[in-house]
C-alpha cells in the first residue's frame, strides 16, 4: 500500500527557522542595547578623565591672582564671569558654577541661557568622591540646569580669604549633549545597521549548518523507518552511535531488533500449534480407528465370536479409550498451562509423604516390570513451599517416564536432599538414556525424540513438566547417557518451620 508522501523536515525545518529568527532579533538587540550603553559609558569617561583637571586648573591659574570675592563677600560676577568666558571660548561644552563648602550654588556661568534655571544647590557626595579620588574614578554628579539628572564633572576645592567652597564644572553640557546626541545617534544607526547584519549573517549561518545537521540526521533515521516500515525487517540504521541523534537511532534499532524477535517467536509457535494439532489429530485418529473396527467387528459377528474373543476385543476397546481419554486430559492440562490460565496456588507440604504416597501408587506399575521402584530420602520429612497439585502432577510425569523408559529389572529412585535452602528433588532411571542430540528438545511439547522407540505416550508429559516448573519460578535438569539411564533433577524451596 502506498501511502501519501509525509515529510516531516519542512515543518520541522520552519520550527528551527522561526526559533533562529527569534534568537537573531533578540542576540541583535542586545548586543545595540550593551554596546550603546558601553560606548555611551566610554566616552562619558574619556571625557571626564582628560578634563579632570579643569577645575584645578582654573582655581591654580586664575584665583591665584584675583579673588573672585569683592570686599563684602558677594562674587565677583564680573571678574567670574571674564575669566569662566575666557574658557568657555576654548570649550563651548562646559557649564562653570561657584559653589560654597555646602553645594550652593552662588554664581553660574552658562553660554546657553534657555531651558532651567540652575538648582540651588548640588549634592556633595559625588563632589567629595571626586576629590578624594583625583578625578581618576568614573562619577556623576548632579546637573543643576538640567534637574534630576546627573552628568561628568570636574571640581576642585578652594580657600580664599577664608571663604570654602568649590568650581563645579559640568563637562558634558548643554551644548555637548545636542552635538554628543546627534553623533550618537548617526553611529547608534550605523552601529545597529552593522551589528545587526553581522549577527544575522552568523546566527544564519550557524542555523544552517544546525538544520543541515539535524534534518541530514533526522532523514537517514526516517529513510529507514519507512524501509522497516514497508517491510524490510532487516532495515536498522548504520553506525547509530556515531548519529547526532543516538539516542533515537539506538531506540529504533532496539524497537526492530525487538519487533523481529516477536515475529521470529510467534512464527515458531504457531509453526509448533500446527504440528501439534496435525500430530494430535493424527493420534487421536488411530485409536478411534481401531476402536471403529473392533466394535463393528463385535456387532456384526457378535454370533460367531467365542467369548475369549469378545472379552479380548472389548479389553482392546477399553485400553483405546484409556489412551484416549489419557490424551485428551494431557492436551487439555497443557492448554490451560500455556494460556496462563493456572495460578500456582502455593503453601508448604512434605514432598517426603508425597513421595512416599507416588512410589505407593506406581508399585503395582514397577512390579509389573519387575522394575525396584525406591525412595531415598536421608532426611526425615521434607517439607517445601510449592502448589502440592502441581508438583504431584509433575513427580508423575517423571516417574510414569522413568518406568516407561526402563527395562525390566531396571531401578528407578527419587531421591530428595537438602541443599541450602532448597530441596533438591531427582528421578533417575536405569533405562534406555537420551541421545546427546535430543537432549535439547525433549521438553519441547509433541517431541517424542526417537519415533522408533516410541512407547506409549504422545511427548506432552515433559512439556507439562516445564510449565509446572516456570510457574514455581524453577528449572529442571537433565543427565542422561544412553543405555545407562537418565536423571531429571529439580529444585524447590524448602519451608522452614521456625
Ligand atoms: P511421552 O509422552 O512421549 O513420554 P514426554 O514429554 O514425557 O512424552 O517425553 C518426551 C520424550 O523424552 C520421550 O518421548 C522420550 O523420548 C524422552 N524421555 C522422557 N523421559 C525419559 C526417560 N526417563 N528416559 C529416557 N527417555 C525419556
Amino acid at each position: 500500500m502506498k501511502k501519501k508522501e509525509k515529510t516531516l523536515t519542512p515543518k520541522l525545518i520552519k520550527k528551527l527557522w522561526l526559533a533562529f529568527v527569534l534568537i537573531i532579533v533578540l542576540m541583535g538587540a542586545s548586543y545595540i542595547i550593551i554596546t550603546a550603553y558601553l560606548a555611551n559609558k566610554y566616552n562619558e569617561e574619556t571625557t571626564q578623565r582628560i578634563n579632570a583637571n579643569t577645575a584645578n586648573h582654573v582655581i591654580n591659574e586664575k584665583f591665584q591672582k584675583e579673588s573672585p570675592f569683592l570686599e563684602d563677600g558677594s562674587v565677583n560676577k564680573a571678574l567670574f564671569g571674564d575669566l569662566m568666558h575666557d574658557m568657555m571660548a576654548v570649550n563651548h561644552s562646559i557649564e562653570v558654577y561657584l559653589l560654597d563648602k555646602s553645594g550652593t550654588v552662588l554664581y553660574s556661568v552658562v553660554l546657553d541661557h534657555s531651558g532651567n534655571a540652575p538648582m540651588q544647590s548640588v549634592s556633595l557626595a559625588p563632589i567629595n568622591y571626586f576629590i578624594t579620588t583625583k578625578g581618576e574614578k568614573y562619577v556623576l554628579g548632579d546637573d543643576p540646569r538640567n534637574h534630576g539628572e546627573q552628568n561628568i564633572f570636574s571640581v576642585a576645592p578652594f580657600n580664599i580669604d577664608g571663604r570654602e567652597g568649590f568650581i563645579y564644572i559640568i563637562l558634558a553640557g548643554k551644548d555637548f549633549q545636542v552635538v554628543s546626541d546627534n553623533l550618537f545617534g548617526q553611529y547608534f544607526m550605523k552601529l545597529g545597521l552593522g551589528a545587526i547584519a553581522l549577527t544575522m549573517f552568523f546566527a544564519a549561518l550557524i542555523a544552517l549548518l544546525s538544520i543541515w545537521f539535524l534534518t541530514k540526521n533526522l532523514l537517514l533515521i526516517t529513510k529507514t523507518v519507512r524501509s522497516f516500515q514497508e517491510g524490510d525487517l532487516d532495515a536498522r540504521i548504520e553506525n547509530p552511535d556515531a548519529s547526532d541523534i543516538a539516542i533515537l537511532a539506538n531506540s529504533f534499532n532496539e524497537m526492530a531488533d525487538t519487533i523481529v524477535d516477536n515475529m521470529d517467536k510467534m512464527k515458531s509457535v504457531d509453526l509448533l500449534r500446527r504440528e501439534l494439532i496435525a500430530n494430535v489429530s493424527h493420534d487421536l485418529r488411530t485409536p478411534l480407528a481401531i476402536l471403529k473396527g473392533y466394535v463393528e467387528t463385535l456387532q456384526m459377528k457378535n454370533e460367531t465370536l467365542s467369548e475369549n474373543d469378545k472379552k479380548e476385543y472389548l479389553q482392546i476397546t477399553h485400553d483405546n479409550i484409556d489412551k484416549l481419554s489419557k490424551l485428551i486430559n494431557q492436551l487439555f492440562e497443557y492448554s490451560k498451562l500455556e494460556a496462563e490460565q493456572v495460578s500456582p496456588i502455593k503453601e508448604p507440604f512434605s514432598i517426603t509423604e508425597l513421595s512416599h504416597d507416588l512410589i505407593a501408587k506406581f508399585k503395582v506399575l514397577a512390579d509389573k516390570k519387575n522394575i525396584s521402584l525406591k525412595l531415598n530420602n536421608p532426611e526425615d520429612n521434607c517439607l517445601v513451599f510449592a502448589d502440592v497439585s502441581l508438583v504431584e502432577r509433575a513427580l508423575q510425569n517423571l516417574i510414569e517416564n522413568a518406568l516407561k523408559y526402563t527395562e525390566d529389572n531396571g531401578t528407578v529412585t527419587l531421591s530428595l536432599l537438602k541443599k541450602g535452602k532448597n530441596i533438591e528433588i531427582n528421578i533417575s532411571d536405569t533405562g534406555t538414556g537420551i541421545a546427546v542430540s535430543e537432549l535439547p528438545y525433549i521438553f519441547d511439547r509433541y517431541k517424542q525424540v526417537d519415533k522408533s522407540t516410541k512407547k506409549q505416550g504422545y511427548g506432552l508429559g515433559l512439556a507439562i513438566v516445564k510449565k509446572i516448573m516456570d510457574l514455581h519460578d524453577t528449572t529442571i535438569t537433565v543427565l542422561s547417557k544412553p543405555k545407562e539411564g537418565s536423571s531429571f533433577i529439580f529444585n524447590l524451596p524448602a519451608y522452614q518451620v521456625n
